[in-house]
């Protein structure tokens, strides 16, 4: 289950241009330290933090506690707006099936146990993402004119996505539990990184170009861990 709250994990980065706090539920507490920075500056920055980041994990675990981990009856996709049955079907098949139907998803299988299903369905959620996202992806580096070449979909349990700088963007399948605003913004933030890779004040201008609301959104996005729902994270 998740990680208790004094296993912080430090990062350092040559990107990061200020120190961060980074909370999720399942991996913890990450600190990210610019390169050159002082024990002193990380120590007192965590000081100032330190009740910020004791409420938020103990408002994280507690959703944890009461979160539902049974196989999902419906998927609610808002970032693509897309609310999708599921059904579980006990039928003399080789292996596991989806079969989708307007907008209801049949599992068939013999007799496989949750933890099978839920990967298969992590397996669907991540074909769905690279069909949406993807074209998504591709419209918006149009616009912005970004070496964005080639798209990879994963499921990080700490990110939302990534780019590196020769154009691979890695993007997470949860990201479809999310709204829609949220979802632009990641993709214009990480688009935003094949042009320029550390968070600069030339970095946030370029984001700020396309997208003006980008402090809000960036802080619900750090938030926005709770949207996708716990059956996700149980292997
Ligand atoms: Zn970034």
């Amino acid at each position: 289950m998740a990680s208790d709250l004094h296993s912080y994990r430090w990062r350092r980065s040559a990107r990061a241009k200020q120190l961060q706090v980074r909370i999720t539920p399942w991996q913890g507490v990450e600190v990210v330290i610019p390169t050159h920075t002082s024990r002193e500056r990380v120590r007192a920055f965590l000081a100032k933090q330190r009740q910020w980041i004791r409420t938020t994990w103990s408002e994280m675990q507690s959703q944890l506690a009461d979160a539902d981990y049974a196989l999902p009856r419906d998927l609610n996709l808002r970032a693509i707006g897309e609310s999708w049955q599921v059904h579980y079907r006990n039928a003399e098949v080789a292996g596991l099936r989806i079969h989708a139907v307007g907008r209801s998803l049949t599992l068939q299988h013999a007799g496989a146990d949750d933890s099978t299903c839920r990967a298969a369905l992590r397996r669907w959620l991540a074909q769905r993402a690279r069909v949406h996202l993807g074209p998504q992806a591709q419209r918006l580096s149009a616009v912005m004119q970004t070496g964005f070449r080639r798209l990879q979909i994963r499921g990080q349990s700490s990110r939302w996505g990534s780019c590196s700088s020769n154009g691979t963007l890695s993007l997470n399948y949860k990201l479809l539990f999310l709204e829609p605003p949220l979802v632009r913004y990641l993709l214009v933030h990480e688009l935003a990184h094949t042009r320029v890779l550390s968070h600069s004040p030339r970095f946030w201008r370029l984001v700020a170009d396309y997208e003006s609301r980008w402090r809000e959104l960036d802080r619900r996005l750090g938030e926005a861990w709770r949207d996708v729902p716990a059956w996700v994270e149980l292997k």
